[in-house]
């Protein structure tokens, strides 16, 4: 009855969803904005960049059709859509 779930989000979605259900892997769909390739990535395959600001927060993901670094905004849906499907997260802002 202690355990709260509210406020912090860490790096820990897998392990937090570890037991409550049985995982499917989730996809994700993405585009390229290079070679115009549209794909579906694992949650392996994205990373999410949680910067102090909106235009700090971003994922990103290598293409599987021409190799580009592709970088995105991230808005609130995506960052629940992302960390909820166990992409791994960063924080950017640094506590220094
Ligand atoms: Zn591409």
């Amino acid at each position: 009855m202690s355990e709260s779930a509210s406020g912090v989000r860490g790096m820990t979605v897998a392990s937090a969803f570890a037991g409550m259900r049985s995982v499917t892997p989730l996809v994700f769909r993405a585009g390229c904005p290079d070679c115009r390739g549209r794909f579906e990535l694992a949650a392996g395959a994205l990373r999410l960049a949680i910067g102090a600001t909106s235009r700090t927060t971003f994922y990103s993901f290598t293409c599987p059709d021409c190799g580009a670094s592709v970088r995105k905004p991230a808005g609130e849906r995506i960052i629940e859509l992302l960390t909820g499907g166990g992409v791994r997260t960063l924080r950017l802002h640094s506590t220094l």
